[in-house]
């Protein structure tokens, strides 16, 4: 253990002692070097008071009234946290008032699991530093069980965020919730609808950057969870359709969801590309279900607050999902496909096309996937027009050389210009269009350019 302790929590835990107090390096960093894990961030906890750690570190800043100062050491932060107990938890939510108790053994009891309240260092600056295990946190990390401290229906009422977080240390580690505290969590359920969509999403966030995130969906969707977070989603649950024999509509999220590559958007958009599904099947069909999709999608996305770009572009990709090629689309209309989904998105929905063929049964690029791939790239490498900002004509021009009346009638024009250039690029040069836009305003009902893909 103490040769992977990182110099630089080495180097404040020694500040700490020499100033006389407890310190010990507690949570992820000591369960994630036991288990031979990188680790992501360490945590301190200390008998010093917050004002006493603030005054022994140069850049510590006191960060909440939960006791946390944050300590700078090569660029990274360090938390260092009095020792406390938590009181009053309100709502099934965080503590409303907490103790600061002096003592290493009520912090470690207020702790989540046996696994995250191992702590390693000395009790004071006598003493050698060392394991201190009082929750038999090591044999659960040998058993690769995920056990609550304490008694887990009473701690997961405390906190109903420890609900999420049990799945969460399960799927990224691969360890198994042992029975009670699945027990437990099957009757707490419900609370996890009172969280704030922000900590639900970072839970969500890791369960789904795990190498398999249906272990963490399946658990979610199994212990009545999901249906505190998505009762949509939980509605695939049962659900039949005509695709692997025997499985459900869940069954082909949770196998799309682990084809999808590792980026939260193609994955968050695995998850959700058929979330519209319960809601059409209940008028007997599946038709145009990516539209109700995109709806309930962003819904849940917003609930959950994610920033607004991933927001926007998890629901482009399941609004676009049901694409479907044939061999006959001409060039034409493979541009107008580019033109709706746009070039930046297309990479992350031919990922998540593939993802939806292999959880369908299907070879990754069934439905003529790499034929479409390759026609858009030639397309993208010469340079297409793809919005009307692009036309070699703009409205100015259809008003002031043409005289056509500003308002929609420019609009008219310029969608009917574009479609015709995109049936043909070499359309687009200003004498050309010009001509063409004097035509279609002598004759404005002239149709637009063959249907659309
Ligand atoms: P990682 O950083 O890899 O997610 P972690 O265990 O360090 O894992 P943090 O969120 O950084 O997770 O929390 C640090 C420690 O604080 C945890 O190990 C656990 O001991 C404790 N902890 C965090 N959240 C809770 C909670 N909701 N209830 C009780 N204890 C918690
Ligand atoms: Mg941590």
């Amino acid at each position: 253990m103490a040769g992977a302790v990182p110099d630089a929590v080495r180097d404040i835990l020694t500040t700490l002692w020499s100033a006389g107090h407890a310190a010990f390096a507690v949570g992820g960093g000591p369960r994630d070097v036991l288990l031979g894990r990188p680790t992501v961030d360490w945590d301190l906890a200390t008998s010093a008071l917050p004002d006493r750690t603030v005054a022994l570190f140069a850049d510590a800043v006191y960060e909440n009234r939960f006791g946390t100062v944050a300590v700078r050491r090569q660029g990274r932060e360090y938390e260092v946290t009095t020792f406390r107990s938590d009181h009053d938890y309100a709502d099934f939510r965080r503590p409303h008032r907490v103790e600061f108790t002096g003592s290493l053994e009520a912090d470690l009891a207020r702790r989540d699991f046996t696994i995250n309240a191992l702590a390693w260092g000395a009790a004071s600056p006598a003493e050698e530093p060392r394991l201190i295990d009082l929750h038999d946190g090591l044999g659960d990390l040998r058993a690769r069980s995920i056990r609550a401290v304490g008694e887990p229906r009473q701690r997961f009422e405390e906190d109903a965020l420890r609900i999420v977080r049990a799945i969460r240390l399960a799927t990224t580690l691969g360890f198994e919730i042992e029975p009670p505290t699945l027990e437990a969590i099957r009757m707490t359920a419900p609370l996890v609808a009172h969280l704030s969509g922000e900590r639900i999403a970072e839970e969500l966030r890791r369960i789904l950057a795990a190498d398999a995130p249906s272990l963490g969906l399946r658990l979610l969707a199994d212990t009545g969870v999901l249906g505190a977070i998505s009762p949509e989603l939980a509605g695939q649950v049962s659900l039949s359709q005509n695709k692997i024999p025997g499985e459900d509509l869940w069954q082909h999220t949770l196998r799309t969801v682990d084809a999808a590559p590792n980026r939260l958007e193609v994955r968050m958009a695995a998850l959700l590309h058929d979330i519209g599904k319960p809601a059409t099947a209940a008028e007997g069909h599946f038709y145009r279900h990516e539209i109700a999709g995109a709806d309930l999608a962003r819904d849940l996305l917003e609930r959950l607050h994610l920033p607004r770009a991933t927001t926007d572009a998890v629901v482009h990709l399941v609004r676009h999902h049901m694409f479907r090629y044939e061999d006959n689309w001409g060039d034409g209309a493979v541009r107008r496909f580019l033109a709706k989904v746009r070039p930046d998105a297309i990479d992350d929905l031919f990922a998540l096309r593939q993802a939806d063929n292999v959880g369908s049964g299907l070879e990754r690029d069934a439905d003529g996937l790499a034929v479409l791939r390759e026609r858009i790239a030639a397309e993208i490498a010469a340079g297409p027009v793809l919005d009307r900002s692009a036309l070699a004509v703009d409205g100015s021009d259809l008003i002031d050389e043409l005289g056509v009346t500003p308002g929609p009638e420019v609009g008219r024009i310029l969608g009917l210009l574009f479609d015709r250039v995109v049936d043909d690029p070499s359309l687009n040069d200003k004498p050309r269009l010009m001509a063409i836009a004097r035509e279609l305003a002598e004759r404005p009902r002239v149709a637009g350019g063959p249907p659309n893909p």
